[in-house]
Parts: C-alpha cells; sequence; structure tokens
C-alpha cells in the first residue's frame, strides 16, 4: 500500500515550527505495509489543501494528515478534504454535545467556532480524540484512505497508536517491515563491522550500522507477509549479535540513555546523585525527563565555579593539585555528591566547550572527563568530543549515564 503524508500549517511552512508529526507517523509505516513515498509540508490555504489532497488520492492509496483541525478560521484540513472529494460537511448534532460537555467539564461555554469540529462529511467517520477537541476525520472513498489527525503530539500520537494503526492492521494485508535497533557504545564502528561480518550484506533481514550521538546503532530489518513471520527473521540475527558483542549494548529500539539507567537503578531500588559543570545541567534534565524518576534520583548540583564544588564536598586541594578540568575532579565531585545525598551512585562531569583549536585554561576545547562512582568502584572516562557546545554536554551527559546503567547491570 502506498502513503503520503501531509503535515499542515502556515506556522511549518514559516519555519517556526518543526514537523515532527511527518517523522513520527514515517517511523510507524513500515511495520503496517505502508510504503511511504511523499512527505509534504502544506499551508493552511482551502485551494493549496484541496489541491494536495486531489493530487495524494491519485497516486497513493493513503494520505495521513496532522493539523488544521482547530477551531478557528484558518484550520481548513477538513474543507480541503470535502472539496477534494466534492462533499458537504454537516454538522453532527451529537458531537457538539460531546463538545459542549467538554467545554463544561473544564467550567467553560463552548465558543461558537468549535461547532466547525462537528463537521462531517458522508464518506468520514470520527476518529475520538479523548485528549483534546479535535476529533479526527477517517474518510473511505473509491478504495482510497484519508486519515486525519490533530497537530498537538499529545493528541496525534494516541489516536494513531489506539483508534488508527490498530484498524490499519485490520485493513492492511500487505507485507510488513519490523526493525529493531540494539544500540552499542564502546567499539568503534569498524570493530562491530569485524564482529557481525557474516550478518552483513544479507537481502532480508537486512543489517545496518549507524553511528549515532549515544554510540553505534545496529538496525535488523527484515520484510514479510506478516509481523510474526518477520519477528522470526529478526530474532535468530538478534540473538546471534548479543551474543558477539553484548557487552557492549545498552539499549534497543526508542531507549534513550536516561531511561536505560533509570530502569537499571530502579529495578534495584538504587539510588542517583550527580554534579556537574561543563554539561550545565543536561545531566539533570535528561535523567529527569523520565517519568517516575524521582524515586531513584536524588539530586544533582549544577557547579560551573570551583566554590561550588567544593562547598558541595569536593576537596579544594584536588582541584588546585589537577585543575578544575580533569579526571581526579571529575571523580571527586562523583564521590562528594555520592555521599553528601547518601546515593548508592554518583556521577561528576567536567570539561571544556569553546571552539575548534581554543585552549582553555591549557585544555583544549572537547575534552571532557566523567566519573560514575559506586559502592565498590569508580569508572573514569576521559572524552574528546567535537567542541560544538551542545554536542559536548550531550556527549558527556549520555555516555555517563550508559555507563551508569552497565554499572548497575553489573552489581
Ligand atoms: P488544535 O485543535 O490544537 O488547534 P490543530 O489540529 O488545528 O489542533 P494546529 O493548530 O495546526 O493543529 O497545531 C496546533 C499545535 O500542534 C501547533 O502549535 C504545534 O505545537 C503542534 N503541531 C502542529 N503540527 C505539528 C507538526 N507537524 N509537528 C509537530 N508539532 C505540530
Amino acid at each position: 500500500m502506498k502513503g503520503e503524508i501531509f503535515s499542515i500549517g502556515h506556522e511549518l511552512l514559516m519555519g517556526e515550527l518543526s514537523d515532527t508529526n511527518g517523522s513520527w507517523i514515517a517511523a510507524k509505516l513500515p511495520a503496517l505495509g505502508i510504503q511511504l513515498q511523499f512527505m509534504s509540508i502544506i499551508g493552511d490555504n482551502l485551494d493549496d489543501l484541496a489541491g494536495a489532497f486531489a493530487r495524494g488520492l491519485k497516486r497513493s492509496d493513503i494520505i495521513f494528515t496532522t493539523g488544521g483541525l482547530g477551531p478557528t478560521q484558518d484550520d481548513l484540513t477538513r474543507e480541503g478534504v470535502a472539496k477534494a472529494v466534492g462533499e458537504t460537511p454537516v454538522v453532527q448534532e451529537e458531537v457538539v454535545k460531546d463538545l459542549e460537555r467538554y467545554f463544561q467539564g473544564r467550567g467553560m461555554t463552548m465558543p461558537a467556532t468549535n461547532i466547525k469540529q462537528a463537521y462531517l462529511i458522508p464518506s468520514a467517520r470520527f476518529i475520538p480524540n479523548p485528549n483534546g477537541t479535535a476529533p479526527g476525520w477517517w474518510t473511505q472513498r473509491n478504495g482510497k484512505i484519508i486519515i486525519n489527525m490533530p497537530g498537538p503530539p499529545g493528541e496525534m500520537h494516541p489516536m494513531f497508536e489506539n483508534e488508527v494503526a490498530p484498524r490499519l492492521r485490520e485493513i492492511i494485508k500487505d507485507e510488513v517491515t519490523l526493525t529493531r535497533n540494539i544500540k552499542t557504545i564502546g567499539l568503534s564502528e569498524g570493530a562491530i563491522d569485524e564482529m557481525l561480518t557474516e550478518f552483513f550484506n544479507r537481502g532480508n533481514p537486512y543489517l545496518g550500522i549507524y553511528a549515532k550521538q549515544d554510540g553505534i546503532h545496529l538496525r535488523i530489518i527484515a520484510r514479510a507477509g506478516d509481523a510474526a513471520t518477520a519477528q522470526g527473521l529478526i530474532q535468530p540475527m538478534e540473538e546471534g549479535i548479543v551474543s558477539r558483542v553484548g557487552p557492549y549494548v545498552w539499549g534497543y529500539d526508542d531507549e534513550t540513555p536516561e531511561q536505560a539507567a533509570g530502569q537499571a537503578l530502579k529495578a534495584r531500588g538504587l539510588t542517583l546523585a550527580t554534579m556537574e559543570s561543563v554539561s550545565g545541567g543536561y545531566l539533570v534534565n535528561s535523567i529527569t525527563d523520565v517519568p517516575d524518576s524521582a524515586s531513584y534520583y536524588k539530586g544533582g548540583v549544577v557547579a560551573l565555579d570551583d566554590q561550588l564544588k567544593i562547598a558541595n564536598g569536593v576537596p579544594a586541594e584536588i582541584i588546585k593539585k589537577h585543575g578544575s578540568v580533569s579526571q581526579e575532579t571529575a571523580t571527586a565531585m562523583a564521590q562528594a555528591i555520592r555521599r553528601s545525598l547518601g546515593a548508592d551512585f554518583g556521577i561528576g562531569i567536567v570539561g571544556v566547550s569553546g571552539s575548534r583549536g581554543e585552549m582553555v585554561q591549557g585544555r583544549p576545547a572537547g575534552l571532557g572527563y566523567l566519573s560514575v562512582a559506586g559502592p565498590d568502584r569508580v569508572k573514569e572516562m576521559e572524552l574528546r568530543i567535537p567542541p560544538r557546545r551542545v554536542v559536548v554536554k550531550r556527549r558527556l551527559a549520555n555516555t555517563a549515564l550508559i555507563e551508569l546503567r552497565r554499572m548497575v547491570s553489573a552489581l
């Protein structure tokens, strides 16, 4: 089945908003047996939208859209579909009542403009949206499908997962593509290539290797008539890969370093505290992005100035002897914060950000040190990172969390 995606909204065309919806949906389609052919960004203009739908219906079997389902005059996605298929929207009274209840539940009266969210054309059915006021539209006509979903990801993701994907799984009988992403750190691309030679250059399943911010990712891609058969192709290759590079694997699929570390701590009832300088709070922010992180994360100090490091228990003589950016200082930070907060693990991060080639206090920009202190040992690491500020912050924080996960899992 051939598909396309429209991300709709003027904000997207102005560069004020990045289209994350399009790539999110694109990643879901192979497993549903949909081959994505086009992704477009379209403004809130009725003729442009109607033209795009008409073109899309000619060249694709299914069109997904996000955005433009709001109540205002410039939300024209529904009108665009109606115009393209030549049908007239009619207000559905039961949906008006639902909308009124939605507003009453929030102590408000429904603005008259919201009525248009209760429009429907004869070929369309509503897709429920428990997280907002705009129901989606599922239009099916002459063997083609148009799926309109709201723009806010917090509304669109559950609508896709709970309503759209299950219905598509029933309808589509085409070949599906499943992927399994195995995330490693500590081996170079070349080393992995050598260790896994026998798995490369196979047609199906296919193995891809990608260098990312959080290490080397190995992606297995399998195609088959149904999901169970595709899974059956992935499994032996996954087992083969893990048997060779297992100690370097830190996560799978969408898992992030902070999730992997958090899960490892939580499963063992262990706690963490952090002290960072150059990463400027990136580490605290990543860790606390994970729901329920407060159950294992005691907190962190962002200590740029040495006085703050000393006030939090780092011995002044260590900084004086080895410098603020040194392995010894990173370790003293990890140990000090672990001790002062009574945590099982402590992380310390220091480093130099700046422009390429620049020296800061005798240290090159991009140099970083991290230490993970546990109950019985300390893991120390020196990193040379391309000195872009965000890269330095992300790489140090990610690597520290991956090392933490490894230490916790080995207990
Ligand atoms: P609403 O009922 O909230 O108005 P809508 O379907 O009309 O929803 P838009 O008004 O187009 O959606 O967008 C609402 C918000 O959804 C945007 O401000 C933005 O935060 C988010 N959003 C819209 N489109 C995208 C996109 N392609 N990628 C990421 N976020 C998006």
